[in-house]
Formats: C-alpha cells, sequence, structure tokens
C-alpha cells in the first residue's frame, strides 16, 4: 500500500483496489467489495457523480482523466451514487480505519467520529425520543465521503477483511451480528452441552427432558408463589409454606458438602 500509513495505524489489508491503467495517473482505484471509487492520494472514496470535480478542485487538473472514464467505471459496475450501508461493512481498502462511534438501531447503521456531535445530530434527529446511551456504541469506522454536502462514515469490521473468502462467511458474521444485537435469549430452556455445567439435580431427577425447548417464562409462571391472579392455588400456599418450614431446619443442618454434592453434576455417582 502507498499510501502514508504513519497518523492512522490501520487499514483493511485483504481487499485490494481495483487499478485500472487508465486511472494509475490518477491515483484512482475501485473497491471491489463496494464498487466505490476510491482516491488514494486523499484517501478517501469519491462519489462518480463528484468525480470530475474532486480532481478539479483537489488535484488541480483534469487532463489526464481519461475521455472513456464512464466506460471505465461500468465496467467495474461502479454505481451514480453510493448510500451509507445500515450495518458493519467490510472495510475499504486505502481509507484510513479509526475509532469512531454507531447506531446500533436495526437497519440504521449511521456512524461518526466524535461522540458529542454525532449523537447530537444523529440520534436526536434520527431516533427521537430514545437516548443517545440506548442506540450509539463505540466502532471503528471509516470516513469514506468526507465532503460536507456529502458526508458519510461507515461502521467497519476489520475481521470481514481478513477472511479470504469474505462472502463465504458474511452470513455467519450477520448471524452473530443479529445474536448481539437480539440477545441470545430465544426464550426457551436448552441443556447445557458441557456436562460440566449441567446442574445434577435437575439431570438426576430427569427435569432436564422434561424442560427441554419448552418456554422458561411459562415454566416459571407454573412454579411461582400463588398470588392473587391464582387464586385456586392459594389454599396450597399455606400447606407449602408449612412443608417448607418443617424442612428448612433439617437442610441447615446438613453438612455443606452434601448440599453442594446434591445440587452439582457430582451428585450423579
Ligand atoms: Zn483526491
Ligand atoms: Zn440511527
Amino acid at each position: 500500500m502507498d499510501v502514508d500509513g504513519a497518523s492512522q495505524p490501520l487499514y483493511a489489508s485483504a481487499q485490494e483496489l481495483i487499478q485500472p491503467s487508465a486511472l494509475q495517473p490518477l491515483q484512482l482505484g475501485i473497491d471491489p467489495e463496494h464498487h466505490c471509487i476510491v482516491c488514494k492520494g486523499c484517501q478517501c472514496a469519491v462519489q462518480r457523480h463528484a468525480l470530475y470535480n474532486h480532481i478539479l478542485c483537489s488535484h488541480g487538473s483534469v487532463s489526464r482523466l481519461p475521455s472513456n472514464i464512464n466506460t471505465i467505471l461500468d465496467e467495474h459496475q461502479v454505481p451514480q451514487h453510493i448510500s451509507s450501508p445500515q450495518s458493519k461493512v467490510i472495510p475499504m481498502a486505502s481509507i484510513p480505519i479509526i475509532p469512531g462511534f454507531m447506531c446500533t438501531m436495526p437497519d440504521c447503521g449511521a456512524a461518526g467520529q466524535f461522540y458529542t456531535s454525532f449523537s447530537h445530530n444523529h440520534s436526536r434527529l434520527a431516533h427521537p425520543g430514545i437516548l443517545a446511551k440506548d442506540c450509539i456504541t463505540p466502532s471503528l469506522i471509516q470516513v469514506v465521503f468526507p465532503a460536507k454536502n456529502d458526508y458519510q462514515a461507515w461502521p467497519v469490521d476489520p475481521n470481514y477483511a481478513t477472511l479470504s473468502t469474505p462472502v463465504d462467511y458474511a452470513p455467519a458474521l450477520d448471524k452473530m451480528k443479529h445474536h448481539d444485537a437480539q440477545g441470545w435469549d430465544d426464550g426457551r430452556v436448552h441443556t447445557p452441552r458441557d456436562p460440566r455445567h449441567v446442574n445434577g439435580f435437575l439431570k438426576e431427577f430427569g427435569w432436564l427432558q422434561i424442560t427441554e425447548g419448552k418456554n422458561y417464562k411459562e415454566l416459571c409462571s407454573l412454579v411461582e408463589a400463588p398470588s392473587r391472579n391464582n387464586a385456586a392455588l392459594l389454599p396450597f400456599k399455606d400447606k407449602l409454606e408449612e412443608y417448607f418450614s418443617r424442612i428448612r431446619p433439617i437442610v441447615d443442618g446438613m453438612a455443606p458438602l452434601i448440599l453442594r454434592w446434591i445440587n452439582t453434576a457430582e451428585g450423579q455417582v
């Protein structure tokens, strides 16, 4: 990579730019993943419709812009306008990856470099009523389009770029992202795969087989103490309390080791 990385240490390593020979004198490349025009000199992407102006304003002369530029861009499927992604993406080559912030609201994916301005400008306008602390989280970002009138910072995941065939792994990573966003709790009881995590009592008395795959909230409601909501059970409450008040001194008197044995996987011996 021929850009100066001294001030910005981290770059995507796996995704190399496509470099059509006609664009090399201008130090322009095309990102193979996002089909963006990337100006290596400026370390940013340039929207297709803004390319002429970018060369003119930032690099002084458009004389080196090839006459068949549109054909070249068409060949590499560069769209007229590129919009921000709605979640983390593979970083673009030749653009620094820097710490920043992103919005975690579903299908939003907005990102910014500075917490104060991002939370002020984004969460207040895009998600009124939701506190910034509930939707903004630190993330690595790339300032892909730095122009004020079309500013785009993208949330990126460098792990995507280190994969040799990102398309094969992307669905699995997307699934993990989805789980991270939604939580791993699917509302059902699952027996731990690792026997060291299995509760000996639940295993020995068959509860694990009975509860496997069941909705645990419904199960909890079955064993909660009777209240006014299930008045028919209230007569049992006194009986149960009486029962527990009788066995409590027995349990209290047991050696801690016995109690541990009853309540752990080792209890199965
Ligand atoms: Zn440039
Ligand atoms: Zn948002």
